[in-house]
């Protein structure tokens, strides 16, 4: 029963104490509260639900589906002539794949032709690889003329795989994909910009295919609109998570356009912060205009032996599908010449469609929210429902769970992969849903814990306060870092603080106060979930404490809501009170208990087997020169499989610049009388203080790509050019001050003429070529088969170097 003669939300000694109001006074009825909290949860759950209901694939059309439409079971045909096998750029396997994708371009009817040439890598790709990287490339390129062009629309996606896996889903998914849309295209109307579908090579290696077409290519010669397609996992939405600088109106066509229109401007800013680089880069150095687009969950089989056709999520297919061919057909028929008008959009993905909204309001909505939540914070202690000091102490205190769930987060994944350590060289587990769910639920845990803890102490007003107030101040924050973020926490501050005016206004009036909560709350849900649902499969379970960290703020939100579950403040005493009390730390249990269960069910279900192997790193090099040969393994915490072969860390920069700075494990190998690749004097001559060598590296078996560093104590490289172009000048630290990564290498090798100042004696060179594969080699003992392969461009590779002093 209610208690109406006393106000102990707030400490207010100099104002009148009033009674609880109206409103309050309804919901001090534990029945009544209980009924206005499961009222306002059904409702968060049903908004919930629809927008992650919004976030599914589509249904894969049938092969019989009509010829205008896309069919992910008709792209699904090439992907497995594509990914048959691993088809790394210049391998017979690769030759194979090209082969086919120019008889299908040709077989629509489309002017197809292969750009054949060298290339170096795209500019913003620093030297990691060991030296300036080039590749001999092959790109398939096939044009769809338009009627009355005002530029062209570049459909891109790349056809070679990594050497460890048949690149099922990364990227023959998306060429597939290509290839289905220029099918539709070119059975309906011609469109009235020429469409260029560009099937790119050696983007693996270096995005050396994208960079020979962007920047040399005569169809490129006017850039245009590029529409890319890629993956990096094997499954889940479709995002649009890359654009070109002022997007506005791209963003606006795609929202337009696309069926299943899936991005955020957030994502723009995590994808800057990840390691990983796709052929869209090498279009944006040339001053393209476009959008970049992957599914990216399912991350575990990504560059391993394990993405297959059947790895590909056709649902996944048919989205990239419908949004290239939709966008396409957009992008055909409008003006290409005013799309870089405007500036960067906030955009985010609610039921139904895509939100927008201009950059320019980012800064003034986050300054908005701050001032809805400070004139909160003053209404609050006008009405004496919390004094200066315990609004300060809210928004203190609303701090602790901000820090304590990612920390929690983190270090119930540390216990994880100790308990399970083949999890450590995943990018993410094969079923992770188990462990993102434990990790929601552990934040949930301690937002209650937390709330149960400092809710008698400072009351609802307050921390309601203090959470709104940290997610303004973010808001600001993010506005002038991170501005594609800034909707994030700015939305939800200003919903909440505009709920918590009404709440306070109309007190009187029955319902609204949870009604307007309520909806500020359900703000949050459409605006929070969906980020901390793509957030799990972009960071991996690895970062998991960023997910954690926004269901957190998702939680501020709610505060309110989560209010109704805790008896009327100050409404109550004695056995009542007690009781209700004790109820209060029901969600906190619940949350803590189902954290274990979920995280205990995850390492049931996702147990490594041969279908699901444990991931392992190892490589072979040897020094042709002094007969040493090695294992070496990029592993930090060694698998026991590959614990047989490596022990600590040592550089080995020094015998093997080509395989870069970072620090491996080694191990003593059986020495191999494999030959290094060959380096001959082609022409030498002097002019003054410069000597020029033209120099040939010629492998002596069969080598993806091979390396030739300059000692750069015995000369400067003043120039140096392959294939008649010059190589970009990239020094590097150390001995071997200069070098360069030839990929898909030739059978004949590589001509290179370096210019160099020499230091006296005779200059000094290294060559390294690499094949891949070690089942060959003495002393390998073949995996057990539930030891996988990590998914990396140098997983059992095999190196050989020589010095060669000319
Ligand atoms: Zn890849």
């Amino acid at each position: 029963m209610g208690a109406p003669s006393t106000a102990a939300t707030a400490d207010t000694p100099t104002r009148p104490k009033r009674g609880v109001p109206a409103a309050d006074r309804a919901l001090a009825r534990p029945r009544r509260r209980l009924l206005a909290a499961a009222a306002a949860l059904v409702a968060l759950v049903a908004v919930g639900a629809s927008s992650l209901l919004d976030l599914r694939t589509p249904t894969p059309r049938p092969a019989d589906a009509p010829t205008g439409e896309f069919s992910a079971a008709r792209a699904f045909e090439d992907v497995q002539v594509i990914a048959a096998r691993p088809h790394a750029a210049g391998s017979p396997a690769n030759d194979q794949v090209r082969a086919h994708l120019e008889q299908r371009l040709r077989g629509l009817g489309l002017e197809t032709e292969v750009q054949d040439t060298v290339a170096p890598e795209a500019g913003e790709l620093s030297g990691a690889a060991g030296g300036t990287a080039l590749a001999r490339v092959r790109n398939v390129v096939a044009r769809l003329p338009g009627t009355d062009p005002t530029g062209r629309v570049f459909l891109v996606s790349h056809y070679d795989s990594v050497q460890t896996g048949p690149g099922g889903n990364d990227a023959a998914a998306g060429t597939a994909a290509v290839l289905e849309v220029a099918r539709a295209l070119s059975v309906g109307p011609r469109p009235r910009n020429d469409i260029v579908f560009v099937l790119t090579d050696a983007e693996e290696a270096c995005l050396c295919g994208a960079v020979a077409f962007s920047a040399s290519h005569p169809l490129a010669a006017d850039g245009g609109v590029v529409l890319n397609l890629e993956a990096r996992g094997s499954t889940g939405p479709v995002i649009m998570f890359e654009t070109s600088q002022d997007n506005a109106k791209l963003v606006d066509v795609f929202s337009r356009a696309a069926p299943h229109p899936v991005g955020t401007s957030f994502a723009v800013e995590i994808y800057r912060a990840l390691p990983n680089d796709t052929d869209f880069t090498a279009f944006l150095d040339q001053k393209f205009v476009g959008l970049n687009s992957a599914y990216i969950d399912g991350g575990a089989v990504y560059h391993t032996p394990l993405d297959t056709p059947a790895a590909v999520n056709q649902g996944s297919l048919q989205q990239h599908g419908d949004n290239a061919l939709g966008l396409a057909r957009e992008f055909g028929s409008t003006d290409l010449t005013a799309l870089r008008a405007g500036d960067d959009a906030t955009y985010f993905p609610v039921p139904g469609g895509l939100v927008r909204y201009p950059g320019w309001l980012t800064l003034p909505l986050a300054l908005l929210a701050v001032l809805a939540v400070a004139a909160l914070g003053w209404l609050t202690r006008r009405q004496g429902r919390a004094s200066t000091g315990r609004l300060a102490a809210g928004f203190g205190l609303a701090l602790v769970p901000i820090v304590a769930a990612p920390a929690a987060a983190q270090l119930l994944w540390l216990a994880i992969r100790a308990i399970r350590p083949g999890y450590a060289q995943l990018l993410d587990p094969y079923r992770p849903i188990w462990y993102r769910m434990a990790v929601l639920a552990l934040a949930a845990a301690i937002l209650f814990t937390w709330y149960a803890l400092t809710r008698r102490r400072v009351g609802p007003a307050a921390l309601a306060f203090g959470g709104l107030a940290w997610l303004a101040v973010f808001g600001v924050l993010l506005a002038v870092a991170v501005p594609g973020g800034a909707y994030l926490t700015t939305l939800p501050a200003l919903a909440g603080g505009i709920a918590g005016l009404v709440a306070l206004r109309t007190r009187q009036t029955g319902p609204w106060p949870v009604v307007a909560t309520t909806v500020a709350a359900a703000v949050g849900v459409i605006i929070l979930l969906p980020t901390v649902t793509l957030l799990f499969p972009a960071l991996g379970m690895a970062k998991g404490g960023v997910a954690a960290l926004v269901a957190v703020l998702l939680g501020l939100t709610a505060l309110p809501v989560v209010d109704l579950l805790h008896p009327q403040a100050g409404g109550q005493r004695g056995l009542v009170a007690l009781r209700a009390r004790r109820l209060a730390v029901v969600p906190a249990m619940a949350a803590a208990l189902a954290a274990v269960v979920l995280a205990g069910v995850g390492l049931v279900v996702d147990r490594l087997d041969a279908d699901h192997p444990a991931p392992t790193h190892l490589m072979y090099a040897l020094d042709a020169g002094t007969g040493q040969a090695r294992w070496l393994s990029r592993e930090p915490d060694p698998q026991p499989w590959t614990d047989g072969y490596v022990g600590g860390f040592t550089s080995v920069e020094d015998d093997f610049p080509g395989l870069g700075k970072a620090k491996l494990r080694t191990g003593p190998a059986p020495v191999t009388n494999l030959p290094a690749p060959k380096v001959d004097v082609l022409a030498d001559s002097t002019s003054g203080t410069e000597r020029t060598l033209r120099l040939r590296l010629t492998p002596q078996r069969p080598a993806r790509l091979a390396t030739l560093h300059v000692d750069t104590s015995t000369a400067t490289v003043l120039r140096a050019e392959v294939a008649g172009r010059p190589v970009p000048m990239e020094p590097r630290k150390g001995k071997w001050g200069f070098g360069l990564v030839f990929h898909a290498l030739p059978p004949e090798g590589f001509e290179v003429t370096l210019t160099v100042s020499p230091k006296g004696g005779p200059v000094v060179v290294r060559a390294m070529d690499a094949s891949d594969g070690l089942d060959a080699l003495p002393g390998f003992r073949p995996r057990p088969p539930d030891v996988g392969i990590v998914g990396s461009h140098r997983s059992d590779m095999l190196a050989v170097a020589r010095t060669y002093p000319l």
